[in-house]
């Protein structure tokens, strides 16, 4: 198994006889952007749930800064530095902005003296610095999802899980969010994320990993992945792959 900021090492959850995730092996590289795709219940929030500590594996294990953190309740593992930006948020509807995030700095890793300039530095980074004194409750589905990436990351940890943050977005508000990603990797942040969005997978991706009915069926460069035939009939290939 190779080094790097997470590894994961024959991963496998079944629910009751289905295999969700199916002896999964990755190695996240520091600063990086990994986008994980795959048909609608492939596996990939059960895998986020499996990194966080919401769900235990039925076999693997997983590091992080080459600690296991299998089995770990999930306070600890975000306390340790892995922050998760939600696919549905649900903020306090009634607090500011500025409060949903300082609340997510006051979890996380910041120390009490920090709590203050960690606030504000993940509302500039996310993009919603203006929206500060808004009520969460007047916010845009898009500005929401900005304020769930400025949430997670203001618990300062060093490795950000984002599960489809464009989700639901207009193409405009896409890109938006893409910048977003693109700063707070900038900021030293490693970033994973669930993604449909393929021009946006493509663009802004060191390494795409594939999931299949549970299954890791392809890992690597965008191009590489992107050509890959398996990949191409398991998900590329097929029309609306998201449909309901
Ligand atoms: P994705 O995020 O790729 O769409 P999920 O990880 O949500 O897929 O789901 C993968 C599979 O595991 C699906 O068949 C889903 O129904 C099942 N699953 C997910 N979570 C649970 C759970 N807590 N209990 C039972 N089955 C689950
Ligand atoms: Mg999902």
């Amino acid at each position: 198994m190779s080094t790097g900021i997470l590894t994961v090492d024959r991963l496998s959850k079944n629910f009751r006889g289905l295999a969700a995730i199916a002896e999964v092996s990755f190695a996240i590289q520091p600063r990086s952007i990994t986008s994980i795709i795959g048909p609608n219940g492939a596996g990939k929030s059960t895998l986020f749930n499996l990194i966080t500590g919401y769900v235990e594996p039925s076999a693997g294990e997983i590091h992080f800064h080459g600690r296991r953190i299998t089995g770990l309740a999930t306070n600890r593992i975000a306390e340790l530095g892995i922050a998760r930006a939600f696919q549905i948020a649900r903020p306090f509807r009634d607090l500011s902005v500025h409060e949903n995030v300082r609340i997510g700095a006051l979890f996380g890793k910041a120390g009490a003296r920090d709590v203050a300039a960690t606030t504000g530095k993940s509302l500039e980074l996310a993009g919603i610095g203006h929206l500060a004194q808004q009520p969460a409750n007047a916010l845009t589905v898009g500005q929401l999802r900005h304020l769930e990436v400025a949430r997670a990351i203001a618990t300062r940890g060093d490795l950000l899980l984002a599960d489809e943050p464009c989700a639901g977005l207009n193409p405009t508000e896409t890109a938006a969010m893409i910048d977003v990603l693109r700063r707070v990797r900038a900021d030293g942040v490693t970033v994973v994320l669930v993604e449909h969005d393929m021009p946006s997978v493509m663009e802004i991706s060191d390494r795409i990993l594939v999931l299949d009915a549970g299954r890791l069926i392809a890992d690597g460069a965008p191009a590489e992945v992107a050509s890959n035939p398996q990949v191409i009939a398991a998900y590329l290939g097929s029309p609306e792959p998201e449909a309901a």
